[in-house]
């Protein structure tokens, strides 16, 4: 595995896999690996032959300066996880590699009004900021994001079509850890009885995925039921408890389309979110965690 620090030496290596015929597959992270991000690369290979993942903790899409500066960074034991998922170009750029003095940052004007748009001011710019700088280095012809963090794949699809990137997004399921905690780097922050406390997320998301499954259709009676498992553990906050069209990302009453159940949750210091994919097949609705 090459490890690149530069944009320059990105490109001179992404040039010479393209020279020699190979499709450019690309993962986008923060680092600190884990198995959510590792079957990322799976996916990407089954699309591509040259695989490219990037680690770096944005700034600018973090709202509080507490959360950035703790966010973990480990890059010997990432290095040795990405290569062994088959990762054959790491791009580790610096800040200063990244952001040199910048005034253009891309803002996506829908999407963004609920969920952790409304909770984190500036992260989705922030984000699409970055993924949009990440894609003109790389220029990748797939890259694959995780449904676990569903608002910002949905976003970034959208702002792929809106400016026409020539690549494709594909949305990857949320890989969980024993018991149901989605896999997260921000995991590592939770003691262990604030991990046991977490798991009401996934049991939250299991109640609502029955009363949908057998046939409610009222979304009151969905969050309520998500709600009180989750505050049963009692979360130092919840900021969201979300039943949003999955089209537009807007809270719906009742329940007649394709949609999302999404959570945000402080357990401890630790802000974490999951989600749960509502299909609708005719009549029937089917819950995806
Ligand atoms: P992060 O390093 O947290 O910014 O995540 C990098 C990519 O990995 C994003 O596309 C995330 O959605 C994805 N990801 C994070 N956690 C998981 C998970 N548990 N399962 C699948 N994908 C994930």
């Amino acid at each position: 595995m090459i490890i690149a620090h530069t944009i320059e030496d990105v490109r001179t290596r992404v040039k010479q896999a393209r020279a020699e015929g190979k499709r450019i597959g690309f993962v986008p992270t923060m680092g600190y690996l884990h198995d959510g991000h590792l079957s990322l690369v799976e996916i990407s290979k089954q699309q591509s032959d040259f695989q490219v993942m990037s680690i770096f903790v944005n700034r600018i899409q973090f709202n509080d300066k507490k959360d950035f500066e703790s966010y973990p960074r480990e890059h010997e034991r990432d290095f040795a996880l990405a290569k062994s998922a088959g990762v054959h170009l790491m791009f580790l750029p610096e800040e200063e590699e990244m952001y040199c003095n910048q005034h253009t940052f891309v803002e996506m004007e829908s999407l963004t009004e609920h969920l952790c748009g409304a909770t984190r001011p500036g992260h989705f710019r922030g984000v699409c900021t970055v993924v949009s700088k990440l894609f003109n280095i790389v220029q990748p012809d797939v890259a694959v994001f995780g449904r676990k963090d569903i608002q910002q794949a949905i976003i970034i699809e959208k702002m792929v079509k809106d400016l026409n990137f020539p690549l494709r997004i594909i949305i990857a399921p949320t890989i969980r850890e024993e018991g149901g905690l989605a896999m997260s780097s921000r995991n590592k922050h939770l003691s262990p009885s604030e991990r046991i406390r977490a798991l009401s997320i996934y049991r939250g998301l299991l109640a609502a995925k029955s009363l949908i499954e057998s046939g409610n259709r009222d979304v009151r009676t969905i969050i309520a039921a998500a709600q009180s498992n989750i505050e049963s553990s009692r979360p130092e906050k919840i900021d969201y408890i979300e039943l949003v069209s999955y089209e537009t990302l807007a809270p719906i009453n009742i329940m007649n389309q394709r949609a999302i159940l999404a959570i945000a949750a402080f357990f401890g210091t630790t802000r974490l979110i999951d989600n749960m994919l509502i299909e609708k097949n005719g009549e029937h609705y089917s819950c995806v965690l």
